[in-house]
C-alpha cells in the first residue's frame, strides 16, 4: 500500500551542465510505474531543473524554518516552493554535523515546509560510535521523538534512516540490521501518530548503489532509498530506480 520512493540527494554537487543527467532519470521515472522518483538539488539548480524536466519531482536539500526575515544566506520553504520545489530534505546528518542542527530544528523545518505545501523527507540515523556502543536504536527513537511533527502522515511526510557511518563510505548495515531499525522506527511513529504511521514511507540511505539496491529495497519495512553519490549520474541512478520498480 506504500509506493516505493527513490530519492536522489545531490548535496553540494551539480551544475547547469549536469542537469542533462536528469533527462534519462526523468525518462526512467516515467517508465517505472508504481513508484515515485525525486531528486533534491542545490538551491541554485531548483528552477533550471524544474524547467528542464517538469514531470520529475525536484526538491531542496534544506529550508529555513522562517518564511522570511533577517537570516543572511538562508532560503525559506516559500522560496523553494516558488522556485518549483515539490519537497525538501530536512535534518540531514551532514547539516547536523556541519551546521550543528538539532532534531528540534528538523521539526521546525518540517513544520514550515508542510505549511508551504512541500513534501518532507526527514532524516535520522546514528553515528558509528553510537552503533558500536549499542545505542543505535535509542538514538534513532530519540531523534524521531524530537523531530516528527504531530500531524505527520504519508500524504506529505517521509522518514529516511541514514546511519552516518554508511554515508559515502561504501559500507552498509546488513539487510537484517536495516529491517530491524526500520521496524523500530515504525513502532515509534505508531506510538506518536497512531495508525497514520502505517502510511509513512521509511527510506534507507547510505551507500545505496545499483548492486545493493534490490536487496535493500526488498527488505521488510524499507519503502525506498535516499541516494547520494549514485544519484549524480543517470548511469548510476537509473539502475536503482529500476531495482525499485
Ligand atoms: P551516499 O549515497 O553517497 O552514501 O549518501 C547518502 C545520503 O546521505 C543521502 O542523503
Amino acid at each position: 500500500m506504500r509506493r516505493k520512493l527513490v530519492a536522489g540527494n545531490w548535496k553540494m554537487n551539480g551544475s547547469k551542465a549536469a542537469l542533462a543527467e536528469l533527462d534519462a532519470i526523468a525518462a526512467a521515472a516515467t517508465a517505472a510505474r508504481g513508484i515515485d522518483v525525486a531528486v533534491a538539488v542545490p538551491f541554485t539548480l531548483i528552477h533550471p531543473a524544474t524547467a528542464r524536466v517538469p514531470g520529475l519531482s525536484i526538491g531542496a536539500e534544506d529550508v529555513h524554518e522562517a518564511d522570511s526575515g533577517a537570516h543572511t544566506g538562508c532560503v525559506s520553504a516559500a522560496m523553494v516552493a516558488e522556485a518549483g520545489a515539490r519537497f525538501t530534505i530536512v535534518g540531514h546528518s551532514e547539516r547536523r554535523a556541519d551546521q550543528g542542527e538539532t532534531s528540534h530544528d528538523a521539526w521546525a523545518k518540517a513544520t514550515a515546509a508542510h505549511r508551504r505545501g512541500l513534501q518532507v523527507i526527514l532524516c535520522c540515523g546514528e553515528t558509528e560510535a553510537e552503533r558500536d556502543a549499542g545505542r543505535a536504536e535509542r538514538v534513532v527513537q530519540a531523534q524521531i521523538e524530537k523531530s516528527v511533527p504531530d500531524d505527520a502522515d504519508g500524504s506529505w511526510f517521509t522518514l529516511a534512516y541514514e546511519p552516518r557511518w554508511a554515508i559515502g563510505t561504501g559500507r552498509t548495515p546488513t539487510a537484517e540490521e536495516i529491517g530491524s531499525i526500520h521496524a523500530i522506527a515504525r513502532a515509534k511513529l505508531r506510538h506518536m501518530i497512531g495508525e497514520r504511521a502505517n502510511g509513512v514511507r521509511i527510506l534507507y540511505g547510505g551507500s545505496v548503489v545499483g548492486d545493493n539496491a534490490a536487496a535493500i529495497l526488498g527488505t521488510d519495512d524499507v519503502d525506498g532509498a535516499l541516494v547520494g553519490g549514485a544519484s549524480l549520474t543517470a548511469a548510476k541512478f537509473v539502475p536503482i530506480i529500476e531495482a525499485a520498480a
